[in-house]
């Protein structure tokens, strides 16, 4: 991924403040009492075991589902007082799931994203050509640019979706497992991306599961255990052994990352005649 980044706004700060959530038909909170905030300038990264209310989280921005309390806002804006067009110009979001359900070819996919910066029966202006140009080398897919989506490979429509939330220019910017399907590659070219934004002064909140390089590349990490927040702060605060061995329920050592020293998680071999023990 590379080229000139340009049409981004500036970043606004993202707070999810005291959010409770509760499924119908489910006893346990899916989040109990969270509160997050993703500064502009910053990568701030979600992390947590299956089931810990990562997605859910997004989804309560999307108002996708019911909050018991607590409120999302952006730019100090209460995002339950905005109707959806206003959200999109605010926040884009690259879900955790999504098919390609009607295919359009990749530029027409990538141009949805100006969606809610266009009048209803305008067509595209030059500045939406311009995001949809800056969003597509960005994002490096400019070779898959004519295909249809449903040709695509699980790695290049993940880079397709991404790209359709840079088409957005919107001053937050958040990602739930942006880099599943991704090669090493495309997986760092993702981060080393959604760090360029962060430093130009976009807001950047990930969900993900790659631990390592979320403790190299966010600045403020965010760990979620059925609920609610079981550590939040640098890497060096949440990345500690005795914290995540409790959360992910696994036996395992922290160690350093030998390249750039960062905390680097290992996990070991867990169960009967496998079991590993940390050399000293
Ligand atoms: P994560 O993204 O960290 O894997 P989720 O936010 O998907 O976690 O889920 C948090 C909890 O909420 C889990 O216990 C999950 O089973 C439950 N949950 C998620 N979606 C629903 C739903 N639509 N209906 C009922 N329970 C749900």
């Amino acid at each position: 991924m590379n080229g000139a980044i340009g049409g981004s706004e500036q970043g606004a700060p993202l707070m999810f403040d005291h959010v409770s959530v509760r499924y119908a038909g489910r006893t346990q909170r899916a989040l109990d009492d969270v509160s997050v905030t993703a500064e502009p300038g910053k990568m701030t990264a979600v992390v947590g075991p299956n089931g810990s209310g990562k997605s859910t989280l997004v989804r309560t921005l999307l108002r996708r589902v019911p909050m018991d309390s607590g409120r999302v806002t952006v730019g100090g804006v209460d995002v339950a007082s905005l109707d959806a067009r206003d959200i999109a110009r605010r926040v884009a979001i690259v879900p955790q799931r999504e098919e390609p359900v009607l295919p359009l070819r990749v530029e027409e996919f990538v141009a949805l994203g100006r969606h809610a910066r266009r009048s209803a029966f305008g067509g595209m202006s030059a500045d939406d050509h311009a995001a949809v140009e800056s969003a597509v080398t960005r994002a490096g897919i400019r070779d898959a640019i004519g295909r249809r989506t449903d040709t695509l490979s699980g790695g290049e429509w993940q880079r397709v979706r991404i790209a359709r939330a840079l088409a957005q220019a919107a001053p937050v910017l958040v990602l739930d497992e942006p880099t599943t399907f991704l090669d090493i590659a495309h997986e760092m070219a993702v981060f080393e991306l959604l760090d360029e934004l962060a430093q130009l002064g976009q807001t950047v909140l990930l969900v993900s599961h790659q631990l390592n390089l979320v403790a190299r590349f966010a600045s403020h990490i965010v760990l979620l255990h059925r609920g609610t927040v079981a550590a939040a702060g640098d890497a060096a605060t949440v990345m500690r052994g005795e914290i995540l061995e409790r959360v992910y329920e696994w036996p395992l050592v922290v160690t350093r990352d030998p390249a750039v020293g960062a905390p680097a998680l290992l996990p070991l071999r867990g169960s009967g005649r496998h079991r590993e023990r940390p050399s000293s």
